[in-house]
This record gives C-alpha cells, structure tokens and sequence, in this order.
C-alpha cells in the first residue's frame, strides 16, 4: 500500500516557517509583507477561497486586504484598482481570484499586475521567466506539488514524470519546475493517445485534469509517487464528496506514494501563496529573502 503524503502536514509547517520568517524580517528591518485579494462577483467557491487566503494571511502576521467588487464591475473599475495597489507600497502581493465575470478579460487583469507583485505567478513576465530559467514568481499550486514530490523522494534528479494537463495555471508551470528538477518530463492531454500506456511510464506523475478518478491503479508503475491535483466534486450515495482526478482506492495499491483528496495538494496553495508573498516583499525592498 501506498504512503499517504500528508499536505495538509506539510502546510502546516511551512505556515509555522513563514511565521517566523514574518516576525524576522518585522524585528530587523521593520517590513511587514502585505497581500491584496480581489474578488469580483459571487462566485460561491471563490469566496470561500478568499476568505481563507485572508485568514491565513492574518495568521502568519502578514497584512490583508480583501477588495470586493460587484459582479458587474467593468474591467477599466478593475484595471483601475489593480494600478491603485501596484503603486501602493504597503502591498507587496496582489491577487485577482479568478475566473472573472466574462465582460472582463483576465489575461489584459492578469498582465496589468507589476510582475514583481505577481504572487499568482500569472503574468506573461513571470511564466517566461520560469521557462527560460530566470528567477520568477510561480504559480502556487505547481510549487506545492513539487514540495510535496520532493519531501517523499528527494532528489528528483533524472526522473521520468508525466504531467496529465496543459493549463498555464497547474500543468505548464508544474512541467517547467520538474524540468529544473532535471526529470524527464512529458506533458500529456486530452488529445494524447494511450495515456495509460504514457503514465505506465512514470516515475512521478502529477494529474491536473479535472475529471473524476480518471487515472487508475493498472495505469501506474508499481512504486509511482502519485500528486492529484485535481479537485472535483461528486455525488455519491446520496452525498457530495471531493474527489481528484486519479481513483484513490485503486491507485494507493500500486503507488509507492499518494496524496490524497481532500489534504494532499489543495491546502500547500494558499501555503505557496504566503511563501511568494513574502518572497516579494523582500525583493521589492531589496532584502535577502529568508529560508522558509
Ligand atoms: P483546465 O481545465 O484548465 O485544464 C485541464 C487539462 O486537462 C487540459 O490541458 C486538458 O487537455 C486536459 N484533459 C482534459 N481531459 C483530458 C483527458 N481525458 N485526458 C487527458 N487530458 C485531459 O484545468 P486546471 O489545470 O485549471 O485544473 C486541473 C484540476 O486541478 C482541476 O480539477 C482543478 O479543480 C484542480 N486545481 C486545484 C488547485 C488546488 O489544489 N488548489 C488549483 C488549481 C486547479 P486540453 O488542453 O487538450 O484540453
């Protein structure tokens, strides 16, 4: 049977770290790191989302801002915020919870945001950073899931890993980290033929697709280190429930190690996020940026 990775664990600790690295730099160079959170509209499972990104936020002692906007914010209102906070120097990450209500265009938000204050990792500068090897702000989901890989392997060094899922958010960003990582890395997706024939070959493979239980256990190698970064809610018996996008029951017999749905990936994000933020802040104020 498969290890159960711990992620909801191993946020912890990293918060703990952050906090201190917080009190650190509040204590030597007077700097308390700051992060904005905009929310436009409704969206059920984004609020959720910002209000936990505000709370922990508060927890390691940094400062939070949340801007709500209606859902019938035009996208000059919001061009306009961004400018506000990107010239505000108390705020050293900003953040627009997506997706955005369609007559607003996310990439021309995203691209608006000074690529130093990035902390989503979005902007055209930081993904072309990151691809050409440079010092960048990147995504946060991508950077949990390649902690977690790396806490229960090590070195990832000449690895075969196969990403199922071609996002800019999760599936581009994770290939590029593993690439730094110096696996051998193959993006796979939905025009990929034999996917079980190309995950077989994994060492590591990390499912960021969005369908429920869609990898399962005869599609591994005995040993595999599966990271599901899927999340997907389902019926079943009557009840919702969360499940990822590999078949847990399955799949945790032939993995050597597995993160599970919910408190696997999910909770190393807004983690990842606090870890960027205070990384910018540092950098804006030209400050060596602590171990976290
Ligand atoms: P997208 O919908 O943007 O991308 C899904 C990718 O999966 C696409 O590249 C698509 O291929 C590929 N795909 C779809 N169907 C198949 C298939 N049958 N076989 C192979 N590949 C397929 O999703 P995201 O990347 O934004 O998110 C992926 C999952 O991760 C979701 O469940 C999401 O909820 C979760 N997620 C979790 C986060 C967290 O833990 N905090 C954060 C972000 C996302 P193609 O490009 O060809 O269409």
């Amino acid at each position: 049977m498969a290890k159960i990775i711990d992620g909801k664990a191993y946020a912890e600790g990293l918060r703990a770290r952050i906090g201190k690295a917080v009190k650190t730099l509040q204590a030597e160079h007077g700097l308390t790191p700051g992060l904005a959170v905009v929310l436009v509209g409704e969206d059920p499972a984004s609020k959720v989302y910002v209000a936990n990104k505000a709370k922990q936020t508060v927890e390691v002692g940094m400062n939070s801002w949340e801007y709500k906007l209606p859902a019938t914010t035009s996208e000059s209102e919001l061009l306009a915020l961004v400018e506000k906070l990107n010239k505000d120097p108390a705020v050293h990450g900003i953040l627009v919870q997506l997706p955005l209500p369609k007559q607003i265009e996310s990439a021309k938000v995203l691209n608006t945001i000074d690529p130093a204050k990035d902390v989503d990792g979005f902007h055209v500068v930081n993904a072309g950073r990151l691809s050409t090897g440079q010092d960048s702000l990147v995504p946060c989901t991508p950077v949990g899931s390649v902690m977690l890989a790396k806490d229960v392997l090590g070195k990832l060094d000449g690895l075969e890993a196969v990403v199922i899922g071609r996002s800019n958010i999760v599936g581009k960003p994770v290939a590029q980290l593993l690439l730094q990582e110096n696996c051998t890395v193959t993006i796979a997706h939905s025009r990929t033929r034999d996917l079980p024939g190309v995950v077989r070959r994994a060492d590591l493979v990390i499912a960021a697709v969005g369908r429920p239980e869609m990898v399962k256990g005869d599609w591994l190698k005995p040993g595999a280190c599966v990271i599901d970064v899927g999340i997907n809610r389902i019926e079943r018996d009557g009840k919702g429930k969360l499940v990822g996008d590999c078949d847990f029951a399955s799949c945790e017999k032939v993995a050597g190690s597995i993160t599970p749905v919910p408190g696997g990936v999910g909770p190393m994000t807004i983690a990842c996020l606090l870890h960027n933020t205070v990384r910018a802040a540092c950098q804006q104020k030209g400050i060596p940026v602590p171990q976290m």
